[in-house]
């Protein structure tokens, strides 16, 4: 061949592959968010809904290792979580093949929660190969953990025994509330507050990781709510709302899991109660109807973040001009991933606004009102820390394995709270990977039926 066909081979290839990374939505996502969207019963299928408008749902792994060292109340493993050895290779082996499936029936680049017992009490080079796993099926894996652990262990995790980057960047959850004991420094927190230095320290070793490594990271909080700290949420979200986190997930305590754990009333905390606690906590009204993930009464998120001391939402439910955002944006961006390199998802989204340039001047104007809002001054003063705000409100054990059955079954479902736990259910948007029946279940189901039987064959197949 010669030489100038050549060349012009290749300059064609290349052209192709940049025009199919740049391409603003990928054919197997489009594909799995219609999916997503014929399955989704009536009551959620509204303007706001994110499932199947811009997201396929939340995944998460399970029975991969489900040991956790702490003794918390409540515990959502069942009881014979603890009965099951850490095993690398049963872990990378599992997950392997959960997320074959997921990724078969959800398509690339979807959130998955590395999630079980306790991360870290794998190896670090085990924790890696289970990370590896999750990106060779596409995932965006983010590590749950109590977060108690070494910036030694956090080292060798993101990097190659050689001292090389093994990861561009970790996405972690940690767990931190006064409800959990066993914690190295603070075995029985008297409160929240005391556990605000241990806050600190879990963000300080990613910025250390950054600095010394060039590790970018992501980090969620979490936090179980009961009746005896539901009242603290405003001074955690004050103080350890400015240590680095990115979200902040309250969830108020269901009784599921084991029940051994269980203390109080947890049915005593509305949906209500707790929110209004978080906007103490960010110092104004969050609006959450403007992007809904699945059932109101399982998730309400806030997107917004902080601008000097105040946290500002990019957008307020009660602007029309705002809905009307909401509408253009779901359009312009269905389905685009744009946790990509900065040119990628800059290419992505300008095709995707070049094919519906009506959009422009939309964003145009929503950035205007947001600069308005958040204070054009205190913008360029001190910049803007997304912080995202959500609340998830798991299922009493008891409610979802009765309307679990029903759904089974196909039988009628008279009692009213039965009734709404299968709709909830229905509109789910975190499930977990069951390949050998060819489905993905509920997290709630997960925990309220699944797991305790998974949890007993494992500690007979993997004994401590
Ligand atoms: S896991 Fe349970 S609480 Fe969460 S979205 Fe699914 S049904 Fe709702």
């Amino acid at each position: 061949m010669p030489a100038l066909t050549r060349l012009a081979h290749r300059a064609a290839s290349a052209i192709r592959a940049l025009e199919r990374v740049t391409r603003p939505q990928d054919p197997e996502v489009a594909a799995a968010l219609r999916q997503r969207w014929a399955e989704l019963p009536p009551h959620v299928k509204h303007r706001s809904q994110t499932i199947g408008q811009r997201i396929a749902g939340c995944e998460g792994t399970h029975g991969v290792f489900p040991k956790c060292d702490f003794a918390c109340t409540p515990c959502y493993h069942s009881r014979d979580a603890n009965k099951v050895r850490i095993d690398g290779e049963h872990t990378v082996s599992e997950i392997g093949r959960q997320m074959e499936f997921t990724r078969r029936v959800r398509g690339p680049g979807q959130y998955a929660q590395l999630i079980g017992g306790e991360v870290s009490l794998l190896g670090p080079d085990d924790h890696a190969a289970a990370l590896g796993a999750m990106l060779e099926h596409e995932r965006k894996p983010m590590s749950f953990t109590h977060g108690d652990f070494d910036y030694d262990y956090l080292r060798r995790l993101a990097l190659n025994p050689d001292g090389s980057r093994r990861f561009d960047a970790l996405a972690f959850a940690a767990h931190f509330d006064s409800l959990m004991f066993g914690r190295r420094g603070i075995p029985l927190p008297a409160d929240e507050r005391s556990l605000n230095p241990f806050r600190a320290h879990f963000c300080a070793m990613f910025a250390r990781l950054r600095r010394e490594h060039g590790v970018k990271s992501h980090l969620a909080h979490n936090y179980t709510v009961t009746p005896r700290n539901v009242a603290q949420i405003p001074e955690v979200l004050r103080t350890a709302g400015r240590f680095g986190f990115h979200m902040f997930s309250f969830q108020p305590a269901a009784f599921v899991g084991n029940e051994r754990r269980w203390k109080d009333d947890y049915g005593a905390l509305s949906a209500d109660a707790v929110w209004s606690r978080i906007e103490a906590g960010a110092g104004g009204r969050l609006p959450y109807r403007l992007f809904q993930t699945g059932d109101e009464r399982c998730n309400r998120a806030a997107y917004g973040g902080w601008v000097g001391s105040r946290w500002v939402a990019l957008a307020d439910d009660r602007d029309p001009r705002d809905l009307r955002m909401r509408s253009a944006l779901f359009g312009t961006l269905r389905g685009i991933d744009l946790a990509a390199p900065p040119a990628v998802a800059a290419a992505r989204l300008t095709r995707a606004f070049a094919r519906r340039p009506s959009s422009v001047p939309i964003a145009l104007g929503w950035s205007v009102r947001f600069a308005r809002r958040a204070g054009l001054r205190e913008l360029i003063r001190h910049g803007f820390a997304p912080v995202t705000l959500v609340m998830h409100r798991f299922m009493d054990a008891a409610d979802v394995g009765e309307a679990w059955d029903a759904m089974e079954n196909g039988d009628e479902i008279s009692d009213e709270r039965i009734r709404e736990t299968r709709e909830r259910l229905e509109a789910c948007s975190y499930h977990f990977s069951h390949p050998e029946t060819g489905r993905l279940i509920p997290a709630c189901a997960q925990h309220a039926v699944f797991d305790p039987e998974e949890n007993a064959r494992l500690a007979r197949e993997l004994p401590l």
